[in-house]
């Protein structure tokens, strides 16, 4: 167990619900109020130049909205300010001074939007700094930010298999693929396989269309149901966090299902691990990742109840390979990599 939360990532990526809950929260204490001055602690945060950050000075926010994973305000006079957060930006919210500029910190501020109702801290928490800022006059330069991944909680179901179906990847891989959906990390999408009842290993092409309307479904319903949960908590979001109560599968390796009670599973990779429930989601298979296999060998238990008795597999040292991705799946169209079926007892 102890390995479980050690392993991932120290900054997790904010997802579609964080990112849907700093909309709504942002917008409640911002929209309508005015603009006293946009201040900027990183030269390296804001990426353009024109409009200079001083044409937003006395305007009135209207609206925040959210593209993909960028936030967007709209200022008066079709001035647009788009943030990226990318891995460790963060938003602080002060109003302990409304109308003075409240101060930023240290080493993580990078901007402060300093609103007659309090100031809007954006941090960033890494020495890479890749958060973002882009300003903006007009729709037409605004609608430049819309491409990429598919915007899942907007789509339709054709949108949606499309998109799946665009690539041949593993589930796991083609649901975290920003270039083809947006807005879902390893977090949710544990949770939307295990809700959609899929091994994270399954090919991308190979869905049937009945278990792509139980995805669609799955995956809709599940960021639906933690931006809900997420915004039902009181106060600012100060913090994102890669697990969260309530979970069925992500991060909860070794737990209980909660859907079937069995031990909920993992296959490590890079920094990162995908959970899973085997009865759930594999038929009781257990898989893989190609350096665990070779690493294991022959020791690597092929179903639950080889596990209960193996448990100490889990301790074996980090995966030795850098790879920054899922076990990426055969060139040739294949079987996705899962153990061999062996009798469950
Ligand atoms: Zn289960």
């Amino acid at each position: 167990m102890q390995g479980s939360e050690r392993r991932v990532n120290l900054w997790p990526v904010p997802e579609l619900p964080d990112v849907a809950v700093y909309v709504d929260k942002i917008a409640e204490r911002t929209v309508g109020r005015e603009l006293l001055g946009l201040r900027l602690a990183s030269p390296f945060f804001l990426r353009t130049y024109d409009p200079k950050p001083e044409r937003l000075r006395g305007l009135k926010l209207l609206a925040v909205s959210r593209l993909a994973k960028r936030l967007v305000f709209e200022f008066e006079g079709e001035l647009f300010a788009v943030l990226h957060l990318m891995v460790a930006g963060r938003f602080r919210w002060d109003d302990k001074t409304p109308g003075t500029p409240a101060k930023l910190p240290g080493k993580l501020g990078l901007a402060g939007f300093d609103f007659t109702s309090g100031t809007l801290i954006v941090t960033e928490a890494s020495t890479k700094k890749r958060a973002s800022l882009h300003l903006v006059e007009g729709r037409a330069a605004l609608a430049a930010f819309d491409r990429g991944g598919l915007d899942v909680q907007r789509a339709t179901l054709a949108e949606f298999a499309a998109a799946v179906r665009s690539e041949r990847h593993t589930m796991k891989r083609t649901l975290t693929d920003q270039t083809l959906l947006s807005g879902i990390g390893n977090a949710f999408s544990d949770e939307i396989l295990h809700a959609a009842r899929l091994s994270p290993l399954q090919m991308s092409t190979s869905l049937t269309d009945e278990e792509m309307g139980r995805l669609f479904v799955a995956t809709q319903g599940t960021l639906e149901t933690w931006r809900a949960l997420l915004a039902a908590q009181p106060g600012f979001p100060e913090k994102v966090t890669a697990f969260r109560e309530g979970m069925a599968a992500h991060g909860r390796y070794g737990k209980p299902c909660p859907t079937c009670g069995a031990p909920i599973q993992r296959i490590v990779y890079a920094d990162n691990e995908t959970n899973y429930c085997a009865t759930c989601q594999t038929g009781g298979k257990l898989l893989a990742d190609r350096s665990m296999s070779r690493l294991l060998g022959a020791d690597w238990p092929k179903n639950l109840e080889e596990l209960e008795n193996a448990r100490p597999a889990a301790k074996l040292p980090a995966n030795p390979e850098r790879s920054t991705k899922v076990p990426k799946p055969a060139k040739a169209p294949r079987a996705p990599r899962v153990a061999k079926p062996k009798p469950e007892s």
